[in-house]
């Protein structure tokens, strides 16, 4: 971890790297605009031969692309260090083009046991039944990548740090064994985001985010974003147009907005995480603290080698008795009691949000499932805003101690 100047190679780029001068565009305007237009006309028939025939066209029919969204996937592509981006409507429209372009059936993907439910769900409910297969095995395990992949496997998927335990995933071992094997890597990089982790400084070949989190940043756009070689990712536009997973342009115009500020919001929410962190492992209310950058973490090692910061995202395992009932009760307790956080699901806005994570998959997973993904009954996942790190930290010392207060029940 080099959390020297980390700021400085990418303010500069997130301010101008959308546009690029030599290409003769018009960028008198410093806000890009916004083009709601569904359709754009042709001044001759040979120009739209051209449109129709161009991939990537960005002035033909919204569908296949416009110009906002252009410009955003050019800065995008470059945050990553790659050579192309594709905007989606969503991270899971990203993850389903990508999915969908890259596998058919009678191929076999490897996955990770823990994975965003969204995409969890593709690999356990969707692929199968469209006969590809998936093996699922423990990401801090690199072997049991290695040992679980076949002559048929197209595609290793990986998720690092993954919800809501932050483990991680050995980027540089798995890419590296793929590619002696001729098997396309494909990592999403939403919690750590490009400031923190680039996948493809390790040989990743496929880097995809939920730009609804930290490249967005606001807490007010739906949006994905998949990046890789032009090629590759042309495979995927592909497929987004017979999808329909194309982002709407003023999305597009959003999260050009958020990414102006990426850098330094990141890096306030990487010393919000921190901070709040080295606050949880001292509280006595506080079993286990769970964040990369911690030298408590199991994979620290690994962090400090592939991650510049531990990201903004930690959780935490409350003390509250010895049953897993009263474990679940206190952290329900903790999480009403705080008035400056906010209890929602989503991270990397501006604002501090935290969730129960066994109220949250109660529904979807079975008490096996949850063991299995680290989630004990008084866990709760924290990803840091940019609030004031003093303030944070007051609040969660009051809500921690509203454990102690006799009467409280189950609100
Ligand atoms: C939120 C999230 C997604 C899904 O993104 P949406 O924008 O909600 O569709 C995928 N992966 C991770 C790690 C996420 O946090």
């Amino acid at each position: 971890m080099d959390g020297e100047d980390f700021l400085s190679d990418l303010q500069s780029l997130v301010i101008h790297g959308d546009y690029d001068a030599s290409e003769g565009a018009d960028e008198t305007a410093l806000a890009p605009a916004i083009y709601p237009a569904s359709t754009y006309s042709a001044r001759s028939l040979d120009e739209f031969a051209r449109m129709a025939n161009q991939p990537r066209h960005p002035r033909y029919y919204a569908r296949y692309g416009n110009p906002t969204q252009e410009r955003c996937e050019r800065l995008l592509a470059r945050l990553e260090g790659m050579e192309a981006a594709l905007l989606t409507a969503s991270g899971m429209g990203a993850m389903s083009t990508t999915l969908f372009a890259q596998v058919r059936a009678g191929d076999h993907v490897v996955a990770q046991t823990t994975h965003y439910m969204g995409t969890a769900q593709i690999l356990t409910d969707l692929l199968p039944g469209l006969g590809v297969e998936v093996t699922r095995v423990d990401q801090r395990d690199t072997d049991a990548f290695f040992a679980a992949t076949r002559e048929n496997t197209r595609l290793i998927v990986v998720e690092t740090p993954s919800n809501p335990t932050l483990a991680l995933t050995d980027l540089a071992a798995i890419a590296s064994f793929a590619k002696r094997r001729g098997i396309t890597t494909l990592a999403d990089n939403t919690f750590a985001s490009p400031v923190n982790q680039r996948p493809r400084d390790f040989g990743i070949d496929l880097v995809l985010h939920s730009a609804t989190k930290y490249l967005g940043g606001h807490s007010d756009l739906i949006a994905g974003v998949v990046c890789g070689e032009a090629s590759a990712v042309e495979r995927i536009w592909e497929r987004a147009i017979m999808l329909g997973t194309n982002v709407s342009p003023f999305n597009a115009f959003l999260l050009l907005r958020g990414l102006r500020t990426l850098p330094m919001r990141v890096a306030r929410q990487n010393e919000n995480a921190l901070a709040l962190a080295r606050f949880f492992e001292t509280h006595p209310a506080v079993a286990r603290v769970h964040y990369p950058e911690l030298e408590s973490h199991p994979q620290h090692a690994l962090a400090k080698r592939q991650m510049r910061r531990g990201g903004g995202v930690l959780s935490i395992e409350l003390k509250g008795g010895d049953s897993d009932e009263q474990g679940f009760h206190a952290a329900r307790i903790f999480v009403a009691a705080l008035k400056m956080a906010r209890h929602a699901v989503s991270l990397g806005g501006v604002e501090t949000l935290v969730v129960h994570a066994a109220s949250m998959w109660e529904a979807s997973l079975t008490p096996e499932q949850m063991r299995q993904a680290g989630i004990s009954p008084s866990l709760v996942r924290i990803a840091a805003g940019l609030e004031n790190a003093a303030d944070l930290c007051a609040d969660m010392t009051q809500a921690l101690s509203a454990q102690a207060l006799p009467g409280n029940g189950d609100r």
